[in-house]
Order: structure tokens, then sequence, then C-alpha cells
């Protein structure tokens, strides 16, 4: 699978895309990522990206032209947007993302990006949560890391992917390891007594508890 990242800060990704499997599944050939300098398409010797809004108002607003010469060339890809506005991101969005040859991620800065962007060269907004950070490159790497271990040949065990929380609409049981005691604090001594059936029902009365107590909204009753 190749990931397009279309972004002011190239720089910003070297270190997290060499660490751990998303690094591994590089150079294993199973992900290519390719980091686009949106300032490459920038405006004048300054490179310029960005611009006053119309309408006046606080912050700049980043241009359609360099996005426009960033995104034609990735015109076959599918093209995402990250911006508060967007669609609310969901383990179903990854898995639907995970199979396609190619994704690409663009990231925005400043107040955001001028809308036409997202009404002619953008298939898709997508939001990592109802708050607001600085740019969209942080969101661009939890898509990643995302989207990566969803790969066939990234996660040594490929059951682990699909028992984890919301792949049944639940929440995961709670995990514990040695020791069995630490400041008087125990396991739950279910998970000490070897009985394989009686683990399993307890792990699932544990996955709907948590997710009735902790996440209801998941639960469609
Ligand atoms: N003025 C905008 C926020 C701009 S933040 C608003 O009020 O909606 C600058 C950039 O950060 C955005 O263009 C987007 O690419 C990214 N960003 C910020 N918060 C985000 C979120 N919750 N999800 C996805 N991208 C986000």
């Amino acid at each position: 699978m190749r990931i397009n990242v279309v972004t002011i800060f190239p720089e910003y990704f070297a270190s997290p895309l060499a660490a751990s499997l998303v690094g591994r599944a590089q150079v294993d050939g199973l992900l290519d990522i390719v980091l686009h300098d949106l300032r490459q398409h920038g405006k004048g010797t300054h490179r310029q990206v960005d611009d006053a809004p119309f309408g006046g108002g606080a912050g700049m607003v980043m241009m359609i032209e360099p996005l426009a010469d960033a995104l034609d060339p990735l015109e076959s890809s599918h093209r995402v947007l990250l911006a508060p506005a967007g669609k609310p991101l969901e383990q179903g969005t990854l898995d639907r993302w995970a199979a396609l040859d190619e994704l690409t991620l663009v990231c925005g800065r400043y107040e955001g990006i001028d809308e036409r962007v997202a009404e002619h060269l953008i298939d898709e907004e997508v939001s990592i949560g109802d708050y607001v950070l600085l740019g969209g490159e942080v969101a661009a790497l939890a898509i990643i890391e995302g989207v990566t271990r969803l790969l066939p040949g990234v996660v040594g065990n490929p059951e682990s992917v699909m028992s984890e929380s919301f792949r049944d609409g639940l929440l995961e049981e709670p995990h514990y390891t040695r020791p069995a005691e630490f400041r008087g604090w125990v396991v739950p001594e279910v998970l000490l007594s070897g009985d394989h059936g009686k683990v399993d029902e307890w792990r699932a009365e544990q996955r709907e508890k948590r997710t009735r107590e902790r996440r209801p909204d998941l639960i469609e009753d």
C-alpha cells in the first residue's frame, strides 16, 4: 500500500515513521509512505502557501493553488482531508482505507484550508476528535498507524487485530500479567484457574460490562 502525505512539515514525520511496526512495514515493502512538501508548490520567492481570509477575520488560510498543484498528480488515489469539521474517524473507516492501493492524507495548518479544496479536490474529510490541533500532521500519523496495523503481515498474530476494541462494537476486556499479586492488588482469580471456558466467559462479560459503563453509546439496544 502507498500512503501520500501532503504537509508543510515533512520533517515532522521522520522519527515516528521510522519507529516500531510502521518502520518495519516500510523496510519489509508492505507499506510505502511518500511525503509531499507543500512548500515546494508555494508561490513567489517566499514559497507562500497561505493568505489572509476573504471577508476579514483572524488567522491565515491555506491557498488552493499550491494544494491543487500537489494534489492533481495524486488524483487517482483516495484523497482525505484532515479537518475538525470532517466525519469522525472510526475503526470502520480504517478498515475501508486499509484495503486501498493508495491513500492520500492532506494536513491543514493555520485557520484551515480554502473550502474549494474540500469541494473539488478531496474525496473525504475526517476528524480525529472533537478538539482542535495546530495541524493535521498528528491526525495523519494516527491514521497511518491505524491503517498500517491492518495490513497483512504487519502484526505477527492477525487474531490480535481482529479481537480488539471496537471490532464487535465493544471495548476489549482488561489484561493482566505477572506478578499475580503486587502490593496486595490481586488479579481476578478466574484468570489463574486454567479453565479456558471460564476465562472466555469472564472476558465476554467484561467486554459487555466495560462498554456499558464507559461507552454506552457503542451499544445499540
Ligand atoms: N479553524 C479550524 C481549525 C484549524 S486547525 C476550525 O475551527 O475548525 C489547523 C488544521 O489542523 C486543520 O486544517 C486540520 O488539518 C488540522 N486539525 C486540527 N484539529 C483536527 C482534528 N480534530 N481532526 C483532524 N484534523 C485536525
